[in-house]
């Protein structure tokens, strides 16, 4: 019989833990420090906007963590997701090398970012909040927490972005469909997003400022918290549930990645599925591991490792990343969920210790390549995820070059029917190539000169 094409995990085979990659990382990650005092932040300060329980998270060392037994029961709405193999896309390229990818694109949200919204969303809920505020660039990440809250009795409070608030109406009806509140970022409805809107009445908003209004309004607002959807320790510890149950589905096709590849905005589906093989790669074994990002917000190829702020208003703590400055005003990029300026510490430190290779690639070569992956493959990838299918064909490619078998696994972290108009406007030719500016990045290091290095 022909190898399979999908390969399934039994709801029983579910993993039951996740993996914590700071048990094993050679240097550990640095400590965030207070925007004020520039010590190292203890749980009492991140209190203040995360419970508890995911403060303990945050900065838990254990190698596993359970996984609760009522987050589980959730996520089998689509876990285990399925592992494929792009076998027509392997035709089409005429390669000899192998292409397997997890399909994220089957979860409500049709992303990754559930895996993290549910128990986030949990943990809230069993700790006595009432209502979140969080901030959305796409959408993506604001309509997955408004289906985690509606399940478990929250409410929501969505800050999105301005731009994606008017190009993509569609993720706003689903954050209304599944119940929560979505308002355009800046709003008037912060002191953030009011000072923002006197300077620049016609700002497009950014993550950065729509993070500042959403802490705000967790620390004014009774019974409120915030919620993160990438970047933060256990975001990444909650999405390895995606490594792991691909780590079993290879071994049932007795086969192993050669090379791992993700897209990387603030790390978080690049961590879920490198993290568990990053282990293994810590522990001897022979495994590449890539993290793609746009060349139009080189976070990870480009940037500084530096502390710096997560938000545009200052508020976060400073966090150990490679940033391009938290004022940073994104460039024109229909990739929207990789348009931020910092990146997971988690992440970050594992670049700077050699252990992932960030690659960077422009628009107009991954929407040739997600045409090509919809064009063979049928699934429509999110914009995001065509930068780690422009890594796997380049992978696939060089295979075929060097005649060598080589396995590849990608991350496919979400599909893009919700972001068509994209599609259209590279078919029309409207896009371009946008190359960050050097003296940019020059400024932002400049600016953030006073406070300490990593
Ligand atoms: C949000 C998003 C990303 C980028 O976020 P990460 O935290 O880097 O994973 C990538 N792909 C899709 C489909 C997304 O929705």
């Amino acid at each position: 019989m022909s190898e399979p094409t999908k390969i399934f995990l039994n709801e029983s085979e579910i993993p039951r833990q996740w993996y914590n990659i700071a048990a094993d990382m050679p240097h550990a990650m640095k400590p965030p420090l207070h925007p004020g005092t520039q010590q190292p932040v203890g749980p009492d300060d991140l209190s203040a906007i995360f419970p508890m329980n995911l403060v303990e998270q945050e900065v838990c060392t254990d190698r596993w963590v359970d996984i609760p037994e009522p987050v589980l029961e959730k996520l089998l709405l689509w876990r285990p997701s399925p592992l494929y193999r792009a076998k027509n896309l392997e035709k089409a390229l005429g390669t000899p090398a192998k292409i397997y990818y997890n399909n994220e694109g089957v979860s409500p949200a049709g992303s990754h970012k559930p895996n993290t919204a549910v128990p986030q969303a949990y943990y809230n809920k069993i700790f006595g909040t009432k209502r979140l505020a969080t901030e959305t660039g796409a959408g993506q990440w604001g309509s997955a927490l408004s289906f985690a809250c509606q399940l478990f009795g929250l409410e929501l409070k969505v800050y999105m972005v301005r731009i994606s608030f008017d190009q993509k109406p569609f993720r706003k009806m689903m954050m209304q469909t599944w119940g929560a509140d979505c308002v355009a970022s800046p709003s008037l409805e912060t002191a953030a997003g009011r000072a923002i809107l006197a300077e620049h009445p016609d700002t497009p908003g950014s993550l950065g400022i729509a993070i500042s209004e959403a802490i705000e309004d967790a620390v004014t607002t009774p019974n409120t918290k915030y919620a993160l959807g990438s970047v933060l320790n256990h975001v990444m510890l909650h999405q390895t549930i995606i490594g792991l149950e691909a780590q079993k589905q290879m071994a049932m096709v007795n086969d192993y990645p050669d090379v791992v590849i993700g897209c990387a905005g603030g790390g978080s589906n690049f961590a879920g599925l490198s993290f568990p093989f990053i282990c293994d790669k810590i522990h001897g074994k022979n495994v590449h591991v890539i993290a793609a990002e746009p060349a139009a917000c080189p976070t990870l190829t480009r940037a500084p490792f530096l502390y710096d702020f997560g938000d545009t208003a200052k508020m976060t703590p400073l966090l150990p990343m490679h940033s391009l400055g938290h004022d940073f005003v994104p460039p024109p990029l229909h990739a929207g969920g990789l348009r931020y300026h910092g990146m997971s510490p988690l992440v970050s430190q594992l670049v700077v210790d050699g252990l992932i290779e960030p690659r960077s690639y422009h628009q107009l070569n991954c929407y040739e390549n997600a045409l090509l992956w919809a064009r063979t493959e049928g699934f429509i990838p999110a914009p995001e995820t065509s930068h780690a299918i422009a890594a796997a064909v380049e992978e696939a490619k060089r295979a075929k070059e060097e005649g060598k078998e080589k396995t590849i696994l990608l991350n496919w972290s979400g599909h893009g029917l919700m972001d068509l108009k994209g599609y259209a406007a590279y078919l029309a030719g409207e896009l371009s190539d946008y190359e960050y500016p050097q003296e940019d990045i020059d400024r932002a290091l400049a600016a953030l000169a006073q406070y300490p290095k990593p």
